[in-house]
């Protein structure tokens, strides 16, 4: 597995003082689940507990079909810089949007997906956009995205299948657009198996620029993770109720699709 985020631990802090931030980088996890995810058994305290703990200055809150997880985390840490975002389950597959203000609905298609993002100011990411274990990915969808894309994930921490990884790191390269690690936290524990140092995150335009030369720590969720998220995947397809803990906050619109 590789490991090398941990090396890093604490490289920079969500340290602010007299209101101001104390360090210029800023040590940026894009892709976390809360409670508010069906699939998530991570509170919003859980959360912010674990940025804490793992230096994270920023994180990207993408929560499927839903923005109020991430809401609740902003505003109960003013230390820790929170971007509102949401995994969206577009009938093409999984689309993030980033720099929120409104809830986007699932099941629009992912252009239409992505203009609802852009006009409400947001950025259009790509997460585990070529996956092989999962049915949730944009795959082909993704050259019809090409003129709304603002950035490729090309690490998914939570994904086994680092080959999916090459491959949109291959698509991004190919079609020179910005790219992302990105965490995909679901389970109370690590936040930051990989994460990018970022100079700026006050706008989607700032956070754009800052990207394209950030510096991305790759890594991956071990294999316990990975145990525990096949568990709770079985235990989903065989029982009628929840893993307890899973999905605490997760409002009924919710689609119950992994
Ligand atoms: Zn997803
Ligand atoms: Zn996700």
């Amino acid at each position: 597995m590789e490991e090398t985020a941990t090396r890093h631990r604490g490289v920079s802090g969500p340290r602010h003082q007299d209101g101001k931030q104390a360090r210029t980088m800023h040590k940026c996890v894009i892709h976390a689940h809360t409670n508010y995810s069906f699939d998530s058994n991570v509170s919003p305290q859980d959360l912010i507990d674990a940025a804490r703990r793992e230096g994270v200055s920023c994180v990207a809150v993408t929560d499927h079909d839903e923005i109020a997880g991430a809401i609740e985390v902003r505003e109960s840490a003013d230390d820790l810089t929170v971007i509102v975002g949401e995994e969206v389950s577009t009938a093409d597959g999984h689309l993030i949007g980033l720099f929120l203000n409104e809830w986007i609905p699932p099941g629009m298609s992912a252009i239409e997906t992505a203009q609802a993002i852009r006009a409400q100011g947001g950025l259009v990411l790509a997460p585990h956009a070529f996956c092989t274990l999962a049915d949730d990915c944009l795959g082909e969808a993704m050259y019809g995205l090409l003129p709304w894309l603002d950035a490729v994930e090309i690490c998914n921490a939570q994904s086994p299948a680092p080959w999916e990884d090459r491959r949109a790191a291959t698509f991004a390269q190919q079609h020179r657009l910005p790219v992302y690690v990105g965490a995909d936290a679901h389970l109370r524990g690590r936040l930051a198996p990989c994460y990018q140092m970022l100079a700026s995150v006050d706008s989607p335009t700032r956070f754009l620029e800052s990207l394209r030369s950030a510096r991305l720590h790759f890594g991956r969720f071990g294999p316990w993770y990975f145990a525990r998220m096949a568990f709770r995947h079985f235990w989903d397809l065989f029982r009628d109720q929840r893993l307890p803990g899973f999905g605490a906050n997760a409002p009924k619109r919710i689609p119950e699709t992994a």
